[in-house]
């Protein structure tokens, strides 16, 4: 019988397996996680905030080195930003860089309402804002909640304000209404999709008429407190950057508090583990990179998106930095390394069940997920891993006693979705998607697993030591 017990694959969950230890350590970061998404809330902050804590693990700002012509040897740690929006972060290894790199991704922007240029206006005595969602939401979501304002005004002179309003207990924080449901009725009978439309997101900001204006009376009075707060003019939106995202702290969910609720999980809980075990792993032997991107949500687009050669250039940099930059030698580099990729999945959901397939979905509990391949209606879209590299990473996930977890997102005729996985695997490298699974993805509050957040850390560095 024990025989075939070897024969057969059986996912467990892995919380039965931890000892007081594990328990101890798990929470522990957890409660760093936690903290850390509930302080960081748009891709700017996240960046800012990793920079910080970088340099005091003895990142190096790439810029500076370039400077100074500097000698790039193995254990160095570099780290290059992009306005901001995008953070690659590199610990040089033991071996040249042109063997291959191990290399971690995930995406720092999240699902939320970004303000329309020109956001400000007055309807009935209450002054408002349009917004424009980012990302792919469900409108209904996003009316009667507490909403935060982050962001940046850049204006004329050159400066620029920070904003966030909303977060401390004693701020205010602003919001949208929905319909009271005695008047609804019309309402009710419309699809979900239009039920609440794109134009309906408006925030409502104030209700105080300032004295003695003649016309538009509380935008004025809205007007006067942000010019005396912030120094911002109306004109100021235009160049500015500012989302509307849920206020308040992530929180510890469930009684047992094995769960954490919180805002942007998709993809900061992927982000922020594969930040710290990059910091965590020094002096590794093959170069080890976590590149943290931009506009995932919008189709990896643009400057700061995954689409953009900020990443490539800056390996061409590092290289140039270590004496080996050749266009041949940038290519092979990227040809020869190996890649997680890492974004959440749906999480298995007893409410609703039917839209995935029970042998291939992902369990709260069950570890780390490896997904050989997303897309959606036939793999279409997808980057499928190689066999021999999934089997690699069995190898290096057993050896380390991580517990892991395969999973499709879902039903094959239903729906299905993208990742950055395929845009680094045009280099030839191996890639593969993993991340953990979560409940109620894309809404403001997003549900995940701590076990499995502690064994996605866990994956990271065997990776970075292993791969
Ligand atoms: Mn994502
Ligand atoms: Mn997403």
């Amino acid at each position: 019988m024990s025989d075939i017990k070897k024969l057969k694959k059986e996912y467990k969950n892995v919380w039965e397996s931890y000892t007081e230890q594990d328990t101890r350590t798990l929470f522990a970061y957890g409660e760093r996680y936690r903290q850390f998404i509930s302080k960081n809330k748009t891709e700017r902050e996240c960046v800012r905030s990793m920079i910080a804590i970088a340099e005091k693990s003895g990142y190096q700002n790439i810029e500076t080195l370039i400077e100074e012509q500097a000698e790039l040897k193995p254990g160095d740690k570099v780290y290059a930003n992009y306005n901001d929006k995008t953070l690659v972060l590199f610990c040089m290894g033991q071996k040249p860089i042109t063997e291959g790199m191990n290399l971690l991704g995930a995406h720092l922007d999240s699902p939320r309402l970004d303000l329309k240029p020109n956001p400000l206006y007055e309807d009935t005595d209450l002054a408002m804002l349009k917004t424009h969602y980012y990302g792919g939401v469900k409108k209904y979501q996003w009316v009667t909640l507490p909403l935060a304002i982050h962001g940046v005004v850049a204006k004329k002179d050159g400066t620029v304000v920070n904003l966030s309003i909303g977060e401390d207990p004693m701020d205010p924080v602003v919001g949208i209404s929905d319909l009271l449901i005695h008047l609804a009725s019309e309402q009710m009978q419309k699809k979900v999709t239009e039920a609440i439309k794109g134009e309906d997101l408006n925030i409502c900001l104030g209700s105080m008429p300032l004295k003695g204006e003649e016309k538009d009376k509380v935008k004025a009075n809205i007007l006067h407190l942000l010019y005396e707060k912030y120094g911002i003019i109306e004109e100021d939106f235009v160049s500015a950057e500012i989302e509307i995202v849920p206020a308040g702290p992530a929180r510890d969910y469930g009684l047992d508090r094995s769960m954490i609720i919180g805002y942007g999980q998709d993809d900061r809980v992927c982000a922020y583990a594969s930040f710290e075990a990059q910091l965590e792993v020094e002096n590794p032997e093959r170069t080890t990179a976590t590149i943290l991107v931009d506009k995932e949500e919008i189709g990896s687009v643009g400057a700061s998106g995954m689409h953009s050669r900020f990443f490539e250039n800056m390996v061409a940099e590092v290289m140039e930095l270590c004496g080996c930059y050749s266009s041949i030698n940038l290519r092979r580099t990227m040809a020869r390394s190996k890649m997680l990729s890492s974004d959440v999945t749906a999480g298995h959901d007893p409410n609703y069940a039917s839209v995935l397939e029970k042998n291939n979905a992902a369990y709260f509990g069950k570890g780390v997920v490896f997904m050989k391949y997303t897309g959606a209606r036939g793999k279409s879209g997808s980057n499928e891993a190689n066999a021999e590299y999934v089997a690699q990473l069995r190898r290096i996930m057993e050896d380390n006693n991580v517990t892991w977890q395969t999973a499709e997102l879902g039903r094959i005729d239903l729906g299905g979705g993208g990742t950055i996985a395929y845009i680094l695997a045009e280099y030839g490298m191996d890639v593969i998607d993993c991340g953990v699974p979560v409940h109620s993805m894309h809404a403001p509050w997003e549900v995940t697993s701590k076990a499995d957040l502690y064994e996605m850390r866990k994956a990271y560095i065997a990776f970075l030591q292993n791969a």
